[in-house]
C-alpha cells in the first residue's frame, strides 16, 4: 500500500462522525517573480463539523480569504492536508486531488462572495444565474429547472416570479439572496461566506446574517464565515479562529473567545470592537504598530512587535499551536499565564435584530 492510501485510511478510521472537514498544516505561498515569497498561509490546522459556522476573522491582508480559497481548492495549496467527509461518507484529502477528481465535488461545497454587485452577471438573467449550476451538475429539462429555481428563490425570501428579471433589478440585499440561492443550488454541505455581509447596510446585513442561520438549520449546512467584523461574526459562529499574518493565533467557541479571550492579538481585536451598551463602551484601540508583512514576517512570535506583554522568549522562539487541557487552541508561549479583558454579554440579542427591508 502506498504512503497516500496508509494515511487515506488512517485518516477514515480517526476522523470524528461530527466532522465534515479537517484542515492540516495548511500552507499557501506565493512566489511572486523577483520578490520575496508570500507567506499568505502559513501553518494551519481545524476541524470543522457537521452543521458548524466556524469563523475566520483577522485583519485585512491576514490569509484569512486565501486559507478559505485554498481549503475549498481555488487555489492550489502548498502544502497540507485537507480532508472531506463526502456526502457518500467517503474520505478524500481535497488538497491532493486533481481537477477532474474535484469537479464531482463541487456540487458539495459552494462560495458566497463579498460583493452582490461584481458576482452576478448582469446580461443574465435570475433564472440563468440560479440555474447554472444546476445545468452543471446535470439538470437539463427547462420546466424542472424553472421550478427548482423558484424553490430556491423562495428558501431565500425572493418570488419565484423574480426570476426573468436582472441583477440590476434588485437591491443590494437582494441580489446577496440571488448569490445565496446560485450557492444553494447543488445542495452543498459546506458554504464558504467570504465577507458575505461586509458590502451590505447594516440593517440588510441583520436579514443576510439571519437568513443564513435559519438555512443551517434548514439544510444541515456547515459554514466557514470569513469577515473581519468581530460584532457580525458574534451573531453567527460557533467558533471563531482568529488568523495573524498568516497564522492561526487563537480558536475558541465563540463566547469563550469574546468573553475570556487568550491570545493578547485576540484581546487587541476585541477591545476595537464598537459595543452598544453605553456602560460597556470601549474606547478604539487597535494594538500598536502595523501588522507586518507576510514577505518577511518578524522572528519569534510574529505579534511579538506589537504585543504588551512580549518576554524574551517571544522574539527568538516560534509558538506552537497547542491545545490547553480546556479544549481550546492558542499560539502564545504566555497563554496560560496571561489575564486578558474580554468583551461581556452587553447587546448580544439570540437573533440579529433586523430593521427595515432589504427589497
Ligand atoms: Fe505576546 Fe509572546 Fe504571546 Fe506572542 S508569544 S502573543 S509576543 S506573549
Amino acid at each position: 500500500m502506498t504512503e497516500r492510501a496508509e494515511r487515506l485510511q488512517e485518516m477514515a478510521k480517526a476522523l470524528p462522525d461530527s466532522v465534515i472537514l479537517r484542515v492540516e498544516r495548511l500552507r499557501k505561498f506565493f512566489h511572486p517573480k523577483g520578490a520575496d515569497v508570500v507567506r499568505a498561509v502559513d501553518d494551519i490546522s481545524f476541524d470543522l463539523h457537521r452543521c458548524e459556522t466556524l469563523s475566520l476573522v483577522g485583519e485585512s491582508g491576514c490569509g484569512k480569504t486565501t486559507a478559505a480559497r485554498a481549503i475549498i481548492r481555488a487555489h492550489v495549496p502548498t502544502s497540507g492536508e485537507v480532508w472531506f467527509r463526502t456526502a457518500s461518507g467517503e474520505i478524500v484529502n481535497l488538497a491532493g486531488l486533481t481537477a477532474r477528481q474535484l469537479r464531482p465535488l463541487r456540487a458539495e461545497m459552494q462560495m458566497i462572495f463579498q460583493d452582490p454587485y461584481s458576482s452576478l452577471n448582469p446580461r443574465m438573467t435570475v433564472r440563468d444565474i440560479v440555474a447554472e449550476p444546476l445545468r452543471l451538475f446535470g439538470v437539463r429539462d427547462r420546466r424542472e429547472l424553472d421550478e427548482k429555481v423558484a424553490h430556491l428563490l423562495e428558501a431565500v425570501g425572493l418570488r419565484g416570479s423574480h426570476m426573468g428579471r436582472y441583477p440590476h433589478a434588485f437591491s443590494g440585499g437582494q441580489r446577496q439572496r440571488i448569490g445565496i440561492a446560485r450557492a444553494l443550488a447543488p445542495k452543498p454541505r459546506v458554504i464558504i461566506a467570504d465577507e458575505s455581509v461586509s458590502a451590505l447596510d447594516v440593517s440588510v446585513q441583520a436579514q443576510i446574517l439571519n437568513l443564513l442561520v435559519d438555512l443551517q438549520e434548514q439544510q444541515e449546512l456547515s459554514f466557514i464565515f470569513v469577515a473581519h467584523d468581530l460584532s457580525v461574526v458574534r451573531h453567527i459562529s460557533h467558533r471563531v479562529a482568529v488568523m495573524y499574518v498568516g497564522q492561526m493565533v487563537e480558536l475558541a467557541p465563540c463566547d469563550e473567545l469574546f468573553e475570556r479571550p487568550l491570545h493578547p492579538y485576540t484581546a487587541a481585536l476585541l477591545a476595537a470592537v464598537p459595543q452598544p451598551d453605553p456602560e460597556h463602551f470601549r474606547a478604539f484601540a487597535p494594538p500598536p504598530g502595523e501588522p507586518p508583512s507576510s514577505r518577511n514576517p518578524p522572528s519569534g512570535c510574529y505579534f511579538h512587535p506589537r504585543c504588551p506583554h512580549a518576554v524574551a522568549a517571544c522574539r527568538t522562539e516560534r509558538p506552537e499551536w497547542r491545545q490547553l487541557d480546556s479544549g481550546r487552541f492558542v499560539r502564545c508561549h504566555l497563554a496560560e499565564e496571561l489575564s486578558l479583558a474580554g468583551v461581556g454579554e452587553a447587546g448580544k440579542p439570540d437573533r440579529v435584530q433586523e430593521q427595515g427591508h432589504d427589497g
